[in-house]
């Protein structure tokens, strides 16, 4: 009898009681009760929001607790206004950057609407030239500077998309300027002739304005590698200010930026960064010695936050979890972001609660977690990881993340570690469309005909994980396995908009409506919260764990190839290239034979069944190195840790990109790259051995 429960397999016919269950009108009160009021974390409403979200839970018979941590926070000082200013040469005001977005649509509590600002923008006068740096990537200021064109000394003024903006700030303050100011471009928000601005569309208008932290080092900035309980150590201001710009930085709406780049006439015109408004971009040239201001005051100040965690046990690997977790703070009322998301782990919840009740038993344990200051750089997800760092290395099988759920209505999109690739594809493979064209379309096919499909490959394109979310501290601090999907991408009239990011991201009018101009009636989100029920299923309830080392080997041989460019550097600067690659082929071989292995392997056998699964759970540790990156510390994982050049992005290899693509005129470049390259080539060996032994 023991025997046959232990060798339980998890049921797909679950599913159907998924569906039977899924209720839109939840899905609907969820969002409508939390963007009532703003969100923002370290104020007295995230306490009632997480209290609000405890008592659902408890109610349907989850156990939950609220887990809180005291932070440091960043937010606009008391009275002071924050401001872009033009003056002419004789010192008169010409213009200066408006306070607040206009309102559009009735609030409930206008005033605490946080004025738009960049958190952790330290604080600070500066008065100057401008230059346009186009969206402030690496390549941007590359250009700039072969051009014989000067940022040093000036204020850069630098278009939201493409990359994290905290990755713009510091290549602008690298570059020697002295203040950034960050906008959102029509190109890049609103859809050229289509006059459907926010209420009326969901294009955004002139003076609305993103708002988001500039900071590379994420969770709480007064104690990395550990917990901020009320024992732990803080230091000073000073030696906290050092992971900071160093310069000020602010965020502006077009209808603004359209004064200052409509000021500069002189300078060089580069056709390819022209944005949409109706001007010439020029680079620098403000005219008639025009100047610029930026007045910025903010302040870091420590608040408490508030994770909220539930816990469904397993009743066979109760020391088995898959945790699942979205955050719930915003910067105004964040009703995609991340309200879209929160209202599906808020059904997800319910549901899993619902089938528990009636009987159902996860073979692992569940837990979900509601995020607090994910806005502020992924604070209580980090946190919580730092504070149950033992617990999860050793009994965590994955991590689910949910962010903005419902960004688009154009396609499903997912962001995963090659270990999950294949229970991501299995889950689309089991659910509807959400728009069915006959009864043979999946969610899978429905994916797979609007992704981007690399030649040759079957499947749908799966993303590499990169950061901007909570699953950054369980992949690139914890190494656990970790996954991300949202729906995604806008569809208008049949046409499809190509944009980085929703036009309304972090801005005030991310409001209720909004949701109801995305996602009409919920199908979109309730083809999502089936899609992660249907995951988590699978995750919890596999018999052998669904993560698959072939496709993990797969990736790393792909993303080798990419190196083949650096081939002749490498010969020169006596870079072990060839056992790199000899390490992989390796670890190609282990990873087929050891699948082989599980094949052939004895299902009946508990025991047989635990030893693989243990093994499985732990292959993505091997690429953790407790002294992180050569050149990001902070991040400890050799392959899943974000971009250098884009925290929001995931590369081949982030701490050989740092070394090879950053300007580095570092005399121990070489030797760190030859050092950094035997640490990789180690690091794969040690997985290929590990699969080897039994
Ligand atoms: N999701 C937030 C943003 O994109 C925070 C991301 C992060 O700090 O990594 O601004
Ligand atoms: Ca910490
Ligand atoms: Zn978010
Ligand atoms: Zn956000």
């Amino acid at each position: 009898q023991l025997l046959e429960k232990l060798n339980r397999d998890g049921d797909w016919r679950l599913l159907e009681q998924f569906k039977e269950y899924v209720d839109t009108g939840y899905i609907d009160k969820v969002i409508r009760d939390l963007t009532r009021r703003p969100g923002l974390a370290g104020t007295p409403q995230q306490k009632i929001n997480a209290e609000y979200i405890l008592d659902l839970w408890q109610q349907q018979g989850l156990r939950a607790e609220i887990v809180q941590y005291n932070v440091l926070l960043s937010y606009p000082k008391g009275n002071h206004t924050n401001k872009v200013s033009l003056y002419d040469a004789s010192g008169r005001e010409l213009f200066t950057s408006k306070s607040h977005e206009k309102v559009l649509v009735e609030e409930e509590s206008p005033e605490e609407v946080v004025q738009p600002f960049n958190a952790y923008s330290p604080s600070g006068i500066v008065k100057g030239d401008l230059v346009y740096v186009n969206y402030g990537r690496a390549e941007d200021f590359e250009r700039l500077k072969a051009a014989g064109i000067n940022v040093s000394g000036k204020i850069a003024i630098a278009r939201y998309g493409k990359i994290f903006r905290g990755n713009k700030v510091k290549f602008a303050e690298d570059s020697g300027a002295i203040g950034v100011i960050l906008y959102s471009d029509p190109a890049d928000h609103t859809s050229p002739g289509d006059e459907r601005y926010f209420p009326g569309g969901m294009w955004l208008p002139g003076s609305g304005v993103q708002r988001g932290n500039v900071v590379l080092i994420k969770g709480d900035q007064s104690t990395q590698g550990y917990p901020s309980t009320n024992y732990s150590y803080r230091p000073g201001e000073e030696e906290i200010s050092k992971r900071f710009p160093s310069i000020p930085c602010h965020p502006i709406g077009y209808e603004d930026a359209n004064f200052l780049l409509g000021s500069m006439v002189s300078g060089k015109v580069w056709q390819d960064w022209q944005g949409s408004l109706n001007l010439t971009y020029h680079l620098t040239g403000l005219m008639d010695n025009r100047t610029v201001l930026m007045d910025i005051q903010n302040e870091n100040v420590y608040r408490p936050i508030y994770n909220v965690i539930a816990k469904i046990s397993g009743t066979i690997e109760a020391d088995r979890a898959v945790i699942f977790g979205c955050h719930r703070d915003a910067w105004v009322y964040g009703a995609v972001d991340p309200i879209t998301g929160t209202s599906i782990l808020m059904e997800t919840a319910r549901i899993f609660a619902k089938v528990y009740n009636s009987g159902w038993r996860p073979r692992r344990s569940i837990v979900i977690c509601s995020w607090d200051a994910e806005e502020y750089g992924l604070v209580g997800s980090y946190e919580w990881v730092e504070d149950n760092m033992k617990w999860l290395q050793n009994e965590a099988v994955t991590y689910v993340n949910l962010d903005s759920g419902i960004s688009g209505n154009y396609t499903f999109s997912s962001r995963t570690v090659p270990l999950l690739h294949d229970a991501v594809y299995k889950s689309t493979m089991a659910l509807p469309s959400p728009y069915p064209h006959d009864s043979t379309d999946t969610l899978y096919t429905d994916w797979r005909s609007r992704s981007e499909t690399r030649s040759g490959l079957p499947h749908p394109k799966i993303h590499p994980i990169g950061s901007g979310s909570d699953h950054t501290p369980f992949i690139a601090l914890a190494g656990i396995p970790s996954t991300y999907s949202e729906y995604t991408g806008y569809i208008v009239d049949g046409k499809v908009i190509p944009m980085d990011d929703y036009p309304l991201y972090h801005t005030r009018y991310e409001q209720y409506e909004l949701v109801k101009m995305i996602d009409p009636g919920y199908t979109l989100a309730k083809t999502i919260t089936l899609f992660h029920c249907e995951l988590i299923r699978e995750l919890v309830d596999a018999r052998i764990l669904p993560l698959n080392v072939r496709t993990y080997a797969g990736v790393i041989v792909v993303n080798i190839r990419q190196l083949e460019k650096f081939r002749a550097d490498f010969k020169v600067n006596k870079v072990e290239y060839a056992e790199l690659l000899a390490s992989t082929e390796r670890l190609k071989t282990a990873a087929r034979i050891f699948h082989q292995k599980i094949a052939h392997l004895d299902h009946n056998n508990p025991l047989q069944v635990r030893m693989i699964n243990d093994k499985l759970q732990s292959v993505e540790r091997a690429f953790i190195v407790p002294e992180g990156l050569p050149l990001r510390p902070m991040y400890r994982h050799l392959l899943q840790s974000p971009s250098g050049l884009n925290h929001y992005g995931g590369t081949g290899f982030p701490g050989l990109e740092d070394l090879l693509e950053l300007p580095n005129s570092n005399p121990e470049k070489w030797p760190q790259i030859r050092k950094h390259v035997t640490i990789l080539t180690h690091s794969i060996y040690s997985l290929a051995k590990f699969l080897e032994n039994d």
